[in-house]
């Protein structure tokens, strides 16, 4: 299997996150990916690539030209003004939504965000930029012929939407990925699954009328877990995309049986949609013990998930979410590559 990565994820050094001046804690960490990338190392499991650099045009694609402006600038901007912050974080949010937007820098940053766990740090624009970048290169594997392939990502995608960041995600991975794939082959439709823990409200936002997309998303309680005002079971699509939004919001220690079980109703509807492609939003924090999730899947749960998925025969863009038990992401990685393979 190819794998696409690059260092450039540490650029968005969240672990040295500072909040005037105090330590401000970020599961969302480079560890992650380190991790990741030498657990796929020592188990000599797939090729490593180093993304393309496709240019701003696959991401304009997805997210308005104003939001790539103020993400890429941002942190010069507010620096400036406020010389001893290292971390940008928006401070009001446009609650309530009236569909205005401010021309200040400190409106803007709760124009633009969903919540506050999103730091914005002097590097953060480059590592989305590539974490974009490693997708797409992704994606041209799989159009050449590739019958599967691992994007690395860093930062994780899925909660950002066309002008929205949030929840550790600044630009929509998952959703570069599937317009890319649309642009180069006119007229294919595509199938995104996402087992992330938390919905992918970013890429049910993006997609929500659109009939050449599916999403299918299993995923926590949006009552008890994040993102909390998305990804209830009756957000259904809209205009010519209803009925192509599909969510299974699950209780928390959901069990590798019941997982398992909804999943196949997911893969049932995959294949019945008959898309030219599939994309999955790759979150490992449905494994126990993870920080930020609930479930109770084991590693032998994710080979299980990666065999059905797998089994469905497409052409498929593995996009790395969440998932940030590092004790456990290595072991979740190699048996879910594995197994899909
Ligand atoms: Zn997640």
């Amino acid at each position: 299997m190819k794998i696409v990565y690059t260092d450039l994820h540490k650029r968005h050094a969240t672990d040295h996150t500072l909040f005037e001046g105090h330590p401000y804690s970020v599961e969302e960490v480079p560890a992650r990916a380190e991790v990741l990338l030498s657990a796929i190392r020592e188990a000599q499991i797939g090729t490593l690539l180093t993304p393309a650099d496709h240019g701003i045009d696959p991401i304009l694609r997805v997210h308005t030209k104003d939001y790539v402006t103020f993400l890429s600038s941002i942190y010069e901007a507010y620096t400036a003004l406020y010389p001893q912050e290292t971390a940008v974080f928006p401070g009001t949010f446009a609650t309530r939504y009236t569909g205005q937007k401010p021309k200040a820098m400190l409106g803007l940053l709760g124009y633009y965000a969903s919540g506050w766990g999103s730091p914005i740090l002097e590097g953060t624009w480059e590592a989305a930029y590539w974490s974009a970048q490693c997708s797409l290169s992704a994606a041209d594997e799989v159009l050449k012929g590739g019958q599967t392939v691992y994007a690395l990502t860093r930062p994780p995608g899925h909660h950002a939407s066309i002008d929205l960041y949030g929840g550790f995600c600044y630009l929509n991975n998952a959703a570069i990925t599937t317009r890319h794939l649309q642009h180069t082959q006119q007229g294919t439709k595509v199938a995104i699954l996402d087992i992330d823990f938390h919905h992918g409200n970013g890429t049910q936002m993006i997609f929500y009328t659109d009939p050449s997309v599916l999403y299918c998303s299993l995923h926590a309680d949006p009552n008890y877990d994040y993102p909390y005002y998305w990804g209830f079971a009756d957000e259904r699509g809209m205009e010519e995309g209803e009925g192509l939004n599909c969510n299974w919001p699950l209780p928390r220690e959901t069990s590798n049986a019941e997982y398992l079980r909804i999943l196949d109703e997911a893969l049932k509807g995959i294949h019945a949609y008959d898309p030219h492609f599939l994309v999955v939003s790759l979150g490992i924090d449905i494994l126990e013990d993870d920080p930020v999730g609930g479930f109770l899947l084991s590693v032998e749960g994710l080979r299980e998930i990666a065999k059905q998925v797998a089994g469905l025969g497409l052409p498929t863009v593995l996009v790395q979410e969440g998932g940030y038990c590092l004790d456990r992401l290595g072991d979740g990685i190699i048996a879910f590559l594995d197994a899909f393979m």
